[in-house]
């Protein structure tokens, strides 16, 4: 052996070490063993290293040993990410000369998947340069970019395990898939022109169709779109139409940051969030109404995102400037539609002409949505891009399955310490979303390769996520839905010891068959005690008070014993009957739901006849606020339990948006003063938030500002959404807890 600068060759035979690093983590399907060969080149080592069923594994051998591990965790791949690296000294090996990729026996053996990936800057370049061999093909991808979890179908990860297998790679792919310094290289959906999958029409079809003002279904990477002109008015009203879809808002695609700027303010926080590598829909603060008012009806955010597969850039290059309306094909509240059957099927009668191509969707996985809250990210829905990117518990447990609830549902799946929350699933009430739940409990199951040693739902007992756990062949662990939703914030910041707890949604079912969501709790792992609620109001007609808010105004205003006034505040309604439900309470089941009290000041000030989705009158609400308003008398607190019956009372005499201002404000402020004292009485300063009604902006923000000026420690969820989409991941982590106990 010699000294690679001709130095004295004994003394550098003294500093030649080899150590064997173990490297845990995404580090599988993300360039990881090029970039190590690079590095090892780099820093003059040899060696080899290797994917294994742990992650990677490698052996380093020369005099820049400590200088490598440490270039190695600072320049790693954008996507990888690392968990642990274990470093073990060991013999040197006489006779080694080069640093090498050595095959996997056996394949590939690939320890987690990637989530899909937006198309990277070196794909575009080269699909827009007319010399190279992939110009304008529409799935172009590499080691960096392109389908991962929507087109695997189980562990290990490679070619036949995915949608690409059926595409044979052409020699000159097949060479770049074999070449350790290729960007391809192991790049499973690699593929050109020559051997990969093709798109049903030209993009000057598709952009000419487009321009005609013609509603089209494009097949994307984990579902099919509808696509529209976003300028034209007329398509977007006839696609609200032919969608059955009134008034939940559409997102918008633009080709730039730039481009949304016309319509709608971006930070630049939003900005890096609109152009990250998972291309979320964002949600921005409209600016004006340049872009027609039937895109966000009455609200003042619109969901922006980027172009993300090669098809919408190559879409977007074509038509210049024009914004488009891309929203999920999932006809009246189905599941996304995939397939290319299906799509002919099922959207029919909604697009005008289907753009498909031969790659198949495995799974579905929904565009997310996030919105930045101060210098924090909110997600809204956390599907592509993030799934199956997991969430790490502060430690480890055995592998549990959690179902959880009804609306906007998710599972979540551990492994060791990682949680797998799945991507958007949907509302439970149909068939086809049920179907998509089974799916989506082997999918996830199959590419953790895990099996669950219990599965954890909601204490409902009529929920078709309780039914689903009821047949698995696992013992169950069902939990109280509020204390899941406190769970999933304690689980995803490791908060310590016992917290006091807030969530505020619809509804959930109590400990003891009530219906509950506006609940205070003091929970400490699996204890919960229930230490606080809202005053209960009636909920007359049941679920029906959900969806027509002035149901619930006239509750309040039944309770305030200004019944009198219904029939005149509501003269096109059934008061009578109403009057009748609440008279005999018939009908009317008390809820302390914050939910149903959001959707009383809507029906008091007579915003929002019926809700079109979950959320829709709360955040009309919300769009009104101006400024915030205070009535310091508007609360009171008897038995730890929080009345705002005087709030509605003083809100029931304003205009919209005054009454809108000192709602937010006044809710504010009393819920500030509930917890500061529950704190007190308690000895607890850890204060977590969770809930769909935290998602309101105004509300959280402000509440968090008035907490942290107390010295509270207030958390709300941060990776998972604050809605019921988060709640499988607190079930989750309940459920590790209580296997552990058990055992
Ligand atoms: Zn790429
Ligand atoms: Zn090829
Ligand atoms: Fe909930």
């Amino acid at each position: 052996m010699t000294g690679m600068n001709g130095s004295n060759p004994v003394s550098m035979l003294q500093k030649i070490k080899r150590q064997q690093l173990r490297i845990t983590g995404l580090v599988q399907g993300v360039g990881f063993r090029p970039f190590i060969y690079r590095l090892a080149q780099e820093f003059g080592l040899t060696g080899w290293v290797k994917n294994d069923g742990e992650g990677v594994l490698l052996e380093i051998q020369g005099i820049n040993c400590e200088a490598f591990s440490s270039a190695l965790y600072k320049q790693r791949p954008a996507l990888s990410r690392i968990d642990q690296i274990k470093v073990k000294t060991v013999t040197p090996v006489s006779l080694e000369e080069v640093f090498l990729i050595k095959e996997s026996q056996g394949g590939e053996v690939v320890c987690d998947i990637p989530a899909d990936i937006a198309t990277c800057p070196d794909c575009l370049a080269e699909m827009r340069d007319p010399l190279d061999r992939r110009y304008g093909y529409a799935f172009i991808n590499c080691t960096h970019c392109g389908p991962r979890y929507s087109i695997t179908k189980s562990l290990p990860y490679d070619r036949a395990q995915t949608t690409m297998a059926g595409f044979d790679m052409c020699p000159t792919c097949e060479q770049e898939y074999h070449d350790p310094l290729n960007r391809r290289f192991h790049a499973q959906p690699t593929c050109c022109p020559d051997c990969g999958p093709s798109l049903s029409h030209t993009i000057t079809e598709i952009a000419h169709y487009i321009r005609e003002g013609k509603i089209l279904a494009i097949k994307g990477l984990g579902g099919f779109h509808l696509v529209c002109d976003a300028l034209n008015a007329n398509t977007v009203q006839l696609l609200r139409e032919r969608k059955q879809r009134a008034a939940k808002p559409f997102a918008i695609m633009v080709a730039h940051p730039e481009q949304a700027e016309f319509f709608a303010h971006i930070s630049p926080d939003e900005r890096r969030l609109l152009e990250g590598a998972a291309r979320p829909v964002v949600l921005l603060k409209k600016i004006n109404d340049s872009l027609p008012e039937t895109i966000a009806p009455n609200l003042n955010h619109i969901g922006v995102m980027l172009p993300y597969t090669p098809i919408q850039h190559l879409l977007l290059d074509e038509l210049g400037a024009r914004p488009l309306v891309m929203t999920s094909a999932n006809p009246g509240g189905e599941p996304l539609v995939i397939g290319n059957d299906e799509a002919k099927a099922r959207l029919a009668g909604i697009a005008d002409i289907i753009i498909d191509h031969d790659r198949d969707i495995l799974i579905r996985v929904d565009d997310s949505v996030v919105r930045q809250d101060g210098n924090k990210t909110t997600f809204l829905r956390r599907a592509r891009g993030y799934t199956p990117c997991p969430i790490t518990l502060k430690t480890e447990g055995p592998s549990v399955l959690a179902l959880g609830a009804y609306l906007k549902n998710t599972i979540c799946v551990t492994r060791g310490k990682q949680a797998y929350l799945s991507q958007h699933i949907g509302d439970l009430d149909r068939a086809t979303t049920r179907a998509f739940l089974d799916e989506t409990i082997d999918h996830l199951c199959g590419i953790l390769q895990v099996k669950p040693q219990l599965v954890a739902c909601d204490l409902h007992p009529d929920f078709a996520t309780t039914h689903k756990a009821m047949d698995m062949d696992l013992p169950i662990f069902q939990i109280q839905h509020h204390h899941a939703h406190i769970a999933s914030v304690v689980a995803e910041h490791h908060l310590k010891g016992p917290v006091i707890g807030v969530a505020l949604d619809g509804f959930g079912l109590g400990n003891h068959g009530e219906s509950w969501g506006g609940e205070m709790l003091r929970v400490d792992g699996l204890d919960m005690a229930r230490i606080g609620h809202f005053t209960p109001l009636a909920q007359p007609g049941g679920d029906k008070a959900a969806v027509e808010p002035w149901r619930m105004g006239a509750s309040v205003l039944h309770q305030l014993g200004r019944a009198d006034e219904i029939e005149t505040r509501y003269p096109d309604k059934d008061a009578k009957t109403l009057m009748l439900m609440l008279d005999k309470g018939l009908n009317a089941p008390r809820t302390s739901s914050a939910g149903r009290l959001f959707d009383a000041a809507c029906g008091l000030l007579d915003i929002c006849e019926t809700s079109q989705f979950e959320g829709h009158a709360p955040m009309m609400l919300e769009s009104l606020v101006s400024k915030i308003d205070i009535d310091p008398e508007g609360w009171n607190i008897h038995e730890d339990n929080l009345n705002l019956l005087p709030l509605l009372d003083k809100v029931s005499y304003l205009n919209a948006q005054s009454g809108a201002n000192l709602f937010h404000g006044t809710l504010i402020a009393a819920l500030a003063d509930w917890i500061e004292k529950a704190c007190a009485r308690e000895k607890i300063t850890t204060v977590a938030l969770s809930g769909g009604c935290f998602l309101n902006q105004i509300l959280s923000q402000g509440l968090i500002r008035k907490l942290q000026k107390a010295g509270l420690d207030a958390y709300l969820n941060q990776q998972a959404p604050l809605s019921d989409a988060g709640l499988s991941l607190g079930q989750a982590y309940l459920a590790q807890l209580y296997l552990e106990r058990e055992n």
